[in-house]
């Protein structure tokens, strides 16, 4: 939601209208978190009033209008009618379902592509054109080098263009956070708080209290925010998790990246003066561009590179339903119950425990992907899918077979042990493997080696892991997988564990 959106910037003003609509069937495709949905609308609604500003004109249709039809197409054909257009140009929505809905309407539909990004399609399909792994770290370079970000001369600033080894510190003993920024709710957003939550009551997750950024000004002061009291952490703590901090020294400003509220190269320019006038350390200030203009984008390349029939992939053959205690965060899993609950209340969670600790159970527990990928997409205030979908299937669940992940994002509990202190008040002892109380996650994460032995063991990032089982004695191994069948019998019958 900017002005100089593509679609905007091919548009007359003198002539052409701007259609903007909140419709059920957006809300309810998968059955949204409400405050994701309050998000959205109240950031459209702001967005349609600097349009109208800045002498547009705007047709907009509000989620209690009664000539909804609640459907974008039916919007569209709609407004079509009445001002007597036959003509639509729109940005390249993040959905291969929404591109196919838009190409099969009865208007001449001009797509454009969304250059909100630093690499187009085509220059991301000239760099994978010609590799035999699309490995994130190659593409990355170009983009620092396209952009000049963290860049002297040639040479990446620093000497190295990755300080990844660096950014993996366990939690500290203590925290400094600042206070998070609340926005009062102007009427706006209070009118829209009050829609979303009378219609979508049914949809998992809390819409109160409310307190995001809905305009590019107020997603400003949260970045930074970010940038003077977060960043010199971000990246010693980035892959940490503590007990009741869902937000640590992360910046959370995935949501308005991903509307439109903030720029992703402006934002990396600020974060890198930070690093310029000596405000923040080079390993969180590399941490942080590669976030944006590496992994982000390299995502995005993904799923446009993939085609629609990326998220039916299933390359494990994953095929038990998702547990139902990922929506009421019903386990004793500490863990995970951290995870379902913070999405509940702020439909947000940090990478590291979207990664490795619900997406490392749905792996381990061989859940099937596309109900994962359904999950996180619902639940997450920054989910869509062009962005969700190659980090849920590709990176999370290795659906690809391998295309984002070079091998599966598993772990045992002694991963999650080291890098948060939730085990230390877990029902489950995570030094224990077999007994009555041993964390869930020990025996799951061998069953798992075991079951798809055939594919990863000549893995060479793999082989170390296949080594130290075959050193197990035979009891053990025994015990070990018969540990992981019972507690896949229980999650398969709806037993809480
Ligand atoms: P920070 O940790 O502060 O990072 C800064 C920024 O870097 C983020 O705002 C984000 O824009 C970008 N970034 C970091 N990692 C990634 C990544 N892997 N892919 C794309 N951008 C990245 N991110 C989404 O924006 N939408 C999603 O639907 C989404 N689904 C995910 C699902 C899974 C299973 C996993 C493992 C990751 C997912 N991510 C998604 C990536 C990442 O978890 C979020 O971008 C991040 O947690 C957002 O919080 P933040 O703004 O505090 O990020
Ligand atoms: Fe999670 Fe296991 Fe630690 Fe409990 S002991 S918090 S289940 S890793």
């Amino acid at each position: 939601m900017t002005l100089d959106l593509a679609a905007i910037k091919r548009a007359n003003k003198s002539k052409d209208v701007i259609i903007m609509a909140e419709v059920d069937a957006e809300a309810e495709y998968v059955k949204h978190h409400p405050k994701k949905i309050a998000f959205i609308f109240s950031a459209m609604r702001h967005f349609a009033d600097t349009l109208k500003a800045s002498g547009w004109r705007v047709l907009y249709s509000k989620i209690d209008d009664p000539q909804n039809s609640h459907n974008i197409i039916g919007e569209v054909l709609r407004y079509a009618e009445k001002v007597e257009a036959n003509e639509l140009f729109v940005t390249k929505p993040g959905e291969w379902r929404l591109i196919e809905l838009l190409e099969n309407t009865p208007l001449k539909v001009s797509i454009i592509e969304d250059d909100r990004f630093i690499a187009s399609h085509a220059e991301f399909e000239n760099w994978a054109h010609d590799k035999k792994a699309l490995r994130m770290e190659f593409f990355y370079r170009e983009m620092r080098r396209k952009t000049g970000l963290l860049m002297d001369g040639d040479k990446p600033t620093g000497g190295k263009w990755n300080f990844d080894q660096e950014n993996r510190k366990s939690p500290p003993k203590e925290i400094i956070t600042t206070e998070p920024t609340i926005f009062k709710n102007d009427e706006i957003t209070k009118d829209v708080l009050a829609l979303v939550n009378e219609r979508y009551s049914s949809h998992f997750g809390e819409i109160y209290p409310f307190d995001y950024a809905v305009t590019p000004e107020d997603a400003n002061i949260i970045l930074d925010k970010f940038i003077k009291h977060s960043l010199p952490f971000f990246g010693d703590y980035q892959d940490a998790m503590m007990l009741d901090e869902p937000f640590l020294y992360h910046a959370l400003i995935s949501l308005y990246l991903n509307t439109g509220l903030l720029d992703p190269l402006e934002t990396c320019r600020k974060v890198e003066e930070a690093f310029i006038n000596g405000d923040a350390p080079l390993n969180a200030v590399e941490g942080f561009i590669r976030q944006i203009i590496g992994w982000r984008e390299y995502i995005r390349g993904i799923y446009f590179l993939k085609g629609p029939g990326y998220t039916d992939q299933n390359y494990l053959k994953a095929k038990r339903k998702l547990p139902s205690f990922y929506w009421s965060g019903d386990t004793k899993m500490r863990c995970v119950s951290q995870a379902v609950l913070q999405t509940k209340n702020h439909s947000y969670a940090h990478h590291i425990q979207r990664l490795m600790v619900t997406g490392n159970f749905a792996l381990l527990a061989d859940v099937d992907p596309k109900e994962v990928h359904q999950w996180y997409l619902s639940v997450y205030i920054d989910a869509f899918e062009w962005v969700e979908a190659p980090n849920t299937l590709g990176m999370s669940q290795f659906s690809d077979g391998g295309l984002v992940a070079s091998k599966p994002y598993i772990s045992s509990g002694a991963y999650i042990n080291r890098m948060s202190n939730y085990c230390k008040s877990c029902h489950y002892d995570v030094k224990d493997k077999l007994g009555d109380r041993a964390c869930p996650f020990n025996a799951l994460y061998w069953d798992f080696l075991i079951r798809h032995k055939e594919k990863f063991s000549s893995n060479p990032r793999m082989a170390q892991m296949y080594r130290n089982w075959e050193r197990q004695d035979e009891n053990m191994k025994t015990s070990t997988l018969a540990k992981a069948k019972k507690t896949l019998a229980a999650i398969s019958q709806n037993g809480a564990i």
